[in-house]
C-alpha cells in the first residue's frame, strides 16, 4: 500500500468514526445494516457493516472495514467470551478454511498496515453495537484467526480497580471481557428501557447508564435481565446503597439518608421515591429484571443500615 493510498483509507475509516460518534452522541446505541448504509461520507457512498458474511472491505478500500460477531442468547456462557485468551486479547476466526480467501486477505491487510476496524457486537434484542477503533495485532494461522486489541476503544463508564497484574493474570482476561460486553450491554439495556431511568424516568441518554445489578467485576452477566437503566444520580446512589430496589421492583431509601435535612435534589431526588415502584420496565416480561439477582442486592442494601 502506497502512502497515499494509507491515507486514503484512514481518512475514510476517521469520516466513518466520526459519523458513529455523532449518532452515539444523538443517543443512538444500536445499528442495522440499514441505517448503517448508503452513508456519504469522505466524498464517497459508504456502507459499514457485512450484508452476508462476518467481514466487510467495500470496494473503495484495500483493506477490510469491519467484521462481525452475531449475538448468541445467553445461557450458562456469556456471549462472544469464547475467543478471549489469557493475554487478554480476543481472537477473530477467519472466514471459512481458506487462509487466503479475499475477505481473510483484506482483514490482513488492515493488520499489516496498522489500519483501525470497526467490530460490530449482536446486541440482545436485535441489531449491533460499535466498537471501534479497533485494531487486528496478530496472526495465528495455526488457529485460522486474528489477535484483536479493543484498547483504544473509549471506555468512560467503567472504573477500574487497580490489581496487581502479576499476582492475577486472570484479572487481564476478566477486564477484557468488560470491555468487549460494556458497549452492547448498554445498547440492549437503554433500549429495553426506552432510554429512560427506571427510578425517575429521566431521559438524557448522555447522562443514562446501564448498571448491573450483580456487578460485571464480580461474574454478573452482560444481559438484559441483570441490568437496570438508571440515571447518573441513581446509579451512583445505587451503587453506594443510598438506594436499594426490592425483589418486587420497589425503591428504597437508606434510612439515614431518609431522615438527612437538605436541598431540593436530595428531597426530589432520592427520598421522595422511598416506596414508590420503578417508574420505568422493559415492556416485555421477560426482559424485566431477575428477582433473584435484585433480592441478593437488595439484601446488601439492607446490611448496609
Ligand atoms: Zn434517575
Amino acid at each position: 500500500m502506497t502512502p497515499d493510498e494509507r491515507l486514503r483509507e484512514l481518512a475514510l475509516r476517521h469520516a466513518a468514526f466520526a459519523w458513529l460518534d455523532r449518532q452515539r452522541a444523538a443517543g443512538k446505541e444500536t445499528f442495522t445494516q440499514a441505517d448503517t448504509s448508503g452513508l456519504a461520507l469522505g466524498g464517497e457512498t459508504l456502507r459499514l457493516m457485512p450484508t452476508q458474511q462476518g467481514i466487510w472491505k467495500p470496494g473503495q478500500l484495500e483493506a477490510a472495514l469491519s467484521f462481525r460477531t452475531v449475538y448468541r442468547p445467553e445461557g450458562t456462557d456469556r456471549p462472544y467470551d469464547d475467543n478471549i485468551d489469557p493475554d487478554g486479547f480476543h481472537r477473530y476466526k477467519m472466514r471459512g478454511d481458506d487462509p487466503n480467501h479475499f475477505e481473510n486477505r483484506a482483514l490482513r491487510a488492515a493488520m499489516v498496515e496498522r489500519l483501525p476496524l470497526i467490530w460490530w457486537l449482536g446486541v440482545q434484542g436485535g441489531g449491533y453495537s460499535a466498537l471501534y477503533p479497533i485494531y487486528l495485532i496478530n496472526e495465528e494461522p495455526l488457529e485460522m484467526q486474528f489477535v484483536v486489541d479493543i484498547e483504544a476503544v473509549p471506555q468512560p463508564d467503567i472504573v477500574w480497580p487497580s490489581v496487581d497484574l502479576e499476582l492475577d493474570p486472570s484479572y487481564r482476561q476478566q477486564l477484557a471481557k468488560i470491555r468487549l460486553h460494556q458497549r452492547p450491554f448498554r445498547a440492549a439495556v437503554l433500549r429495553a428501557y426506552r432510554t429512560s431511568c427506571s427510578i425517575c424516568s429521566f431521559r438524557h441518554s448522555d447522562l443514562l447508564d446501564a448498571a448491573h445489578i450483580h456487578e460485571d467485576g464480580a461474574g454478573g452477566l452482560p444481559v438484559i435481565t441483570n441490568g437496570l437503566t438508571l440515571c447518573k444520580m441513581h446509579h451512583a446512589a445505587y451503587d453506594r446503597r443510598i438506594i436499594g430496589i426490592t425483589p418486587d421492583y420497589e425503591i428504597r431509601v437508606n434510612r439515614d439518608v431518609l431522615e438527612e435535612v437538605d436541598g431540593p435534589m436530595l428531597r426530589h431526588g432520592i427520598q421522595e421515591f422511598h416506596g414508590k415502584p420503578l417508574m420505568v420496565l422493559p415492556e416485555r416480561r421477560t426482559h424485566r429484571p431477575d428477582r433473584t439477582l435484585l433480592d441478593a442486592r437488595y439484601q446488601r442494601f439492607l446490611d448496609a443500615g
